[in-house]
């Protein structure tokens, strides 16, 4: 998402432009929610996520957990400052500004690739299955920052309604306005990628193996054996960002959080219902023009581990304990956000190397922010002002507290 619509953004500026991707279908971009979350202007670094992980653990039926703790455990560390108050009501102010300009530059995206009909602004509903996790839940969502999108209580008649999908009636519930849907994330890749290559762009579907700095200026090095060079090199890997920008004296303390969706062709879920948060179950449903996808799982990780097939079990536990209107076999999915400890991205110009841009470390809202941080790109790589201030997304933040520890 962040790469593509970068390039995108970029040709249209009338630059010669490369897209790199060894296409191998293991972008996150391809199996997310699907949801514009503009709500979540909280980091997640943040003293009710720390106070919350005991009883989210993965082992006492939630969804949090860790499969590299070797990995984990720097990264923990560095969370835990950016948990501290000041940094995260600087963080929440940072994510706002960016969260501000996200739905309007996803509509002026959907509208440059001609395909308006993929963004559905319904916004979405969440609903508790308690009433003590109903009155707990909706006490957080009134007091906490939705920035642009307001909530409103569920009205009976819609959980009523509900109730004809689940086995239980909802106990209570809110709807977000504000928010939107992907409709199909495949058709959103390839129409990007297709509007790309129409105005000109170029892919070249191999890996950076690295990058390096010769005289001050990136160049890239690639698995099919092509050396380029180039007026602007932009890192938008996700995952795989930290170790490319590791090659340019970059340090990137990225974590890949690995979540889990499983998809089911056959289902009866109504075409004009919003995504469902099922917030007990930290579980939001999703209905695709491909199918009907449970998605979950915060699961701090490598990217190249092997999948915790329990994550798998514990999703389809949900799915038929709510007695959702699934059948047949779900096809299962992985896929890794990139997350950077504070929960900012990282979108900035290197100080390295005066040719080399960056855009990655999206967390949780990478299909969210990918318009508006291409439209950022754009804006470095043109000289203009960029339409967010970008110091709290400087890469430099991480590297400035290594040298005031030193
Ligand atoms: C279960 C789940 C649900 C989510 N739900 C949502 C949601 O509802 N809304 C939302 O906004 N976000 C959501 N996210 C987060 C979102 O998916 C990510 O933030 C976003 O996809 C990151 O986009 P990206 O372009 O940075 O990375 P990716 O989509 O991972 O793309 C990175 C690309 O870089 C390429 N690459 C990597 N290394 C190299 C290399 N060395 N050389 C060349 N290319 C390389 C990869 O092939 C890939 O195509 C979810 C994530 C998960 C896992």
């Amino acid at each position: 998402m962040v790469g593509a619509a970068s390039a995108f953004r970029l040709r249209q500026l009338g630059l010669r432009t490369t897209l790199v991707d060894p296409c191998d279908g293991s972008a996150a971009s391809l199996g997310n929610a699907g949801h514009i979350a503009v709500e979540q202007v909280a980091p997640l670094a943040s003293w009710p996520t720390i106070m919350s992980a005991p009883r989210r653990w993965f082992g006492r039926g939630g969804a949090l957990d860790v499969s590299d703790p070797i990995v984990f455990l720097p990264w923990a560390s560095r969370f835990m400052a950016a948990a501290r108050k000041e940094s995260f009501q600087s963080g929440s102010d940072a994510l706002r500004s960016l969260l501000l300009h996200a739905l309007p530059a996803w509509r002026r995206l959907a509208k440059e690739i001609g395909r308006t009909d993929l963004l559905s602004e319904a916004g979405h509903l969440l609903v508790w299955e308690s009433t003590q996790t109903a009155s707990k839940g909706r006490a957080a969502w009134e007091a906490a920052d939705t920035g642009t999108a307001r909530i409103q209580p569920l009205p009976e008649a819609t959980l009523d309604s509900l109730w004809g999908l689940t086995r239980n009636r909802p106990v209570d519930g809110i709807r977000f306005s504000g928010t939107a849907q992907v409709s199909d994330l495949g058709d959103l890749a390839n129409s990007l990628e297709a509007a790309f290559l129409a105005a000109g762009g170029e892919i070249i579907a191999s890996r950076v193996e690295s990058l390096s700095n010769k005289n001050g200026a990136a160049s890239a090095h690639l698995a099919n054996g092509q050396n380029l060079t180039a007026d602007i090199v932009l890192v938008a890997a996700g995952v795989g960002s930290a170790r490319l920008m590791s090659g340019l004296g970059h340090r990137a303390p990225l974590i890949a959080e690995r979540g889990y969706h499983l998809r089911w062709t056959d289902h009866d879920w109504p075409a004009d219902l919003s995504p469902i948060v099922f917030e007990d179950r930290s579980m939001i449903v999703t209905r695709f023009a491909g199918g009907l996808q449970a998605a979950s799982f915060v699961e701090f990780g490598t990217a190249g581990q092997k999948p915790d097939p329990r994550k798998w079990a514990r999703l389809a536990a949900h799915v038929k304990a709510l007695g959702l209107p699934v059948r047949g076999e779900p096809s299962a999915w992985i896929g890794c956000r990139p997350t950077l400890p504070d929960y900012l991205p990282a979108i900035g110009r290197s100080d390295t190397a005066q040719n080399l841009y960056y855009a990655f470390g999206h967390q949780h809202l990478g299909l969210t922010l990918g318009p508006i941080t291409a439209e950022i790109v754009a804006a470095l790589a043109d000289g203009r002002e960029p339409p967010v201030a970008l110091q709290p997304f400087d890469l430099n933040r991480f590297e400035s507290r290594k040298a005031k520890r030193a």
